[in-house]
């Protein structure tokens, strides 16, 4: 997500790119030495058995932004439920999975408490926190003090996408450790929120290259390409581009059954009820479409499957 970017802004981003500064992040990047491909045939054959991987959601804080950014209110069928622009209370999680052998891991990273509370400790300048309006956020749980009270280390990072609220733990992050994303997340082509671009680099910093997730073609057609993570069928990443370029979600087999991680392909419960997809805050609607369409097909295929979205429970 972002706050609606001013032209100055837009500007100053501009000239930047001039000098060459403003791709959306020049952190290095890696293939994944995790994971192979595998069909939809073969994950959906083994996604509603028991799997050995617990899964916790944690809300790291609260947040209040525009409706627009989170829903296309153009959508027929926002128009129909008369739906408008407003402020909109959401949520930014970690989840927390713990594998018997490969250990613990997260997906999304929440946020650390020096974000909220000291962005330019991290060379995040104030025309970035007054766009994201930093002011309507209260962090809940930061991931450093969560960690700390683990009793195992982080193993991993995977990330559903490189949109600063989904990576702004990142801090918290212990240096080293494997962290894991779908391709072409730091592409100038993911940076619908220029003015956000540099603060990516900033939270990033002091971290490995991000490895890339080796998609394939799903011989099924059912998505763009599936991972299977561990080599064991119990966590799946899920290649569902639009929201950004390498967007990912990600199945969980649980011992209550499967989760959907559907990262931002949608942010709102009532976008993923009528199916439909974020507002400004995505960078090619009509492919985030197309893939909220798969990921529902999917959810509905296996209804025991539990969905949590990117911003709304
Ligand atoms: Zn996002």
């Amino acid at each position: 997500m972002s706050g609606r970017i001013p032209r100055t802004a837009l500007a100053a981003c501009a000239a930047a790119a001039v000098a060459s500064s403003c791709a959306y992040s020049s952190h290095a990047v890696r293939p994944s030495d995790l994971g192979q491909p595998i069909s939809s045939k073969v994950m959906e054959a083994a996604l509603d058995l028991p799997g050995p991987v617990t899964l916790e959601t944690i809300v790291s804080a609260d947040w209040v932004v525009p409706l627009a950014g989170l829903l296309n209110l153009g959508h027929p069928k926002a128009k129909a439920a008369g739906l408008r622009d407003r402020d909109e209370p959401m949520q930014i999680y970690l989840h927390a999975l713990r594998h018997p052998t490969r250990g613990l891991w997260v997906v999304d990273t929440g946020v650390a408490k020096v974000f909220k509370d000291h962005p330019s400790d991290l060379g995040i300048g104030w025309l970035v926190a007054r766009e994201l309006h930093l002011e309507k956020m209260t962090t809940r749980t930061a991931l450093g003090p969560w960690l700390a009270a683990q009793k195992e280390p982080l193993a991993g990072v995977m990330l559903t996408h490189l949109h600063i609220d989904h990576i702004s733990g990142m801090p918290d992050v212990p240096r080293g450790t494997p962290t894991y994303a779908g391709p072409g997340e730091t592409t100038p082509r993911a940076a619908t929120h220029l003015v956000l671009a540099g603060s990516i680099d900033a939270l990033l910093a002091g971290h490995g290259p991000l490895r890339q997730w080796s998609f394939g073609p799903d011989p099924d057609g059912a998505f763009d390409g599936i991972v299977d993570v561990f080599g064991d069928g119990s966590v799946f990443a899920i290649f569902v581009p639009g929201h950004t370029p390498g967007s990912t979600a990600y199945a969980v087999r649980t011992p209550k059954g499967p989760v959907l991680l559907v990262g931002d392909n949608c942010h709102t419960r009532w976008g993923w009820d009528n199916g439909v997809e974020p507002g400004h805050y995505t960078g090619d609607q009509p492919l985030n479409a197309q893939s909220l369409g798969r990921l529902r097909a999917l959810a509905a295929r296996h209804p025991a499957m539990v969905v949590r979205l990117g911003h709304q429970d």
